[in-house]
């Protein structure tokens, strides 16, 4: 399950398909309905949102083609039907053996995507997994990864034949990570956040999978995980026993392998730059959930905000939505993204700011220390404004105008020029002297100019 939308959706979803999935002969109004699986379309689902009948076609033949790979690589089964339901926006498993899975005419890395029926065919051939490299992405998304869903995560990709690019995201985002072990990235405690996570460990299990018997994987699968351990020594315990080869000769291997992988100049600073924007995004996010006092920022009233982000996923950019972010061609164009990577970074800076001097506000305010709260409500105004937030103006200005009658005037203008540092004027002073320089070096340089032509004259 990849993005969980809204328990009515599943509910009423849960009721319309739930009674339907064991049905033997074709349901009415299926899309197609083959060996494994009914395909169905959501009632009043925007026809760009669900495959045409030719569409539904190729979608039916590569479904059971995975389905055959499977079984045959791990020796199994898939037990029943299941049900695809398109239509919706968001991928998700609704408990029973449907699921909604996300296609849009105009993505075409969205045609095959088949990561909600893998969950339930792993299920059914392995068996429920064990509870192995599980780690939260970060403290603001309360997402579990683990062996399902990274290896649900791998095999799609695979069969997207898109595993080259996922490896090699893992390299550069290891590469920027300073080569982190599997070791540290399952530490709760790293500052490794999102990606920096799920891309090298996604790439480890693909590894595996690749260059190893699947057999081998299904050991792994089946593994006992002993809840004494920790998550790295059950890691170890289970590669020993599916692998017979300890988790760090394994990762050395998988290390050596992601070296190897030659990374253009283009591919660096394509990923480089979503991995910019990922982490950024990650840290504010974490900002945003740890806030502690009882006035929080909201980041989806931040409406500047909220658009220097979107602007970074306009199609012009090239980093329109990819799964898991992964695109299959370097950007071409920098021209269209750095500056909106730059405004991007200028807002997170703000909305970092405005969190701190919320929170520091009304610490203040407790603590009777007018002048500094005075100051902390006027920066964190202003950080609103910029950020386009007017939810919270009003409660500003409520506590502005009540702590201006306990700080008095001169006090504020104090605090005003304190807060304007000397080498600001430094700056200003150099600033002015300079552009009064050079206009004197450009205007002798034109009287130069001048009486030399002057001079030149018979
Ligand atoms: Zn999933």
């Amino acid at each position: 399950m990849r993005t969980i939308s809204g328990l009515l959706a599943i509910f009423f979803l849960v009721t319309l398909f739930g009674q339907g999935s064991g049905l033997a002969q074709a349901e009415p109004g299926a899309l197609l309905e083959t060996e494994h699986f009914i395909f169905k379309a959501l009632p009043d689902a925007p026809s760009d949102l669900v495959p045409d009948p030719e569409q539904i076609q190729k979608i039916g033949l590569f479904y059971e083609s995975v389905i055959q790979d499977l079984e045959e690589g791990f020796g199994g089964q898939v037990r029943d039907k299941i049900t695809v339901v398109y239509g919706g926006t968001a991928a998700m498993g609704t408990g029973d053996r449907t699921v909604v899975q996300p296609y849009s005419s105009e993505e075409p890395s969205f045609t095959f995507g088949c990561h909600e029926m893998l969950h339930i065919a792993l299920k059914d051939i392995l068996g429920p997994g064990p509870d192995l490299f599980t780690r939260n992405l970060s403290q603001a998304v309360p997402y579990n990864l683990g062996l399902e869903e990274l290896t649900v995560t791998a095999l799609e990709l695979h069969f997207l034949k898109s595993s080259p690019e996922m490896h090699l995201y893992a390299r550069v985002y290891q590469e920027l990570t300073d080569w982190p072990s599997i070791q540290t990235i399952l530490n709760p405690s790293s500052s490794l956040i999102g990606l920096e996570i799920e891309y090298p460990l996604v790439s480890f299990l693909a590894f595996l999978l690749d260059h190893y018997p699947w057999a081998d994987y299904r050991l792994l699968w089946n593994y006992n995980t002993n809840f004494q351990l920790s998550q790295s020594e059950n890691v170890d315990l289970a590669l020993s026993q599916a692998y017979n080869e300890s988790l760090s000769a394994l990762e050395e291997k998988w290390k050596g392998f992601l070296k190897a992988i030659p990374v253009s100049p283009e591919w660096w600073e394509t990923i480089k730059r979503q991995h910019e924007i990922e982490t950024l995004s990650g840290h504010l996010a974490n900002l945003f959930s740890e806030q502690v006092e009882t006035i929080k920022l909201d980041r989806r009233s931040m409406k500047e905000f909220s658009q220097a982000y979107e602007e970074l996923y306009t199609p012009d950019t090239g980093l329109s939505t990819a799964p898991y972010g992964i695109l299959k061609e370097p950007l071409k164009n920098f021209q269209s993204l750095d500056p909106r990577l730059e405004r991007y970074k200028a807002m997170v800076k703000v909305a970092q700011e405005a969190i701190s001097a919320c929170d520091k506000g009304q610490k203040q305010l407790r603590a009777k220390d007018w002048n500094n709260a005075w100051t902390s409500f006027k920066t964190l105004r202003n950080d609103l404004v910029q950020l386009g937030d007017t939810s919270m103006l009003a409660w500003v200005d409520k506590q502005l105008t009540e702590l201006e009658t306990k700080v008095p005037p001169e006090q504020r203008q104090a605090q005003a020029s304190a807060a304007f540092p000397w080498w600001g004027w430094a700056l200003i002073v150099c600033g002015v002297a300079g552009v009064l320089g050079l206009g004197g070096w450009l205007f002798l340089r034109k009287r130069r100019a001048h009486q030399k032509g002057k001079g030149q004259q018979p």
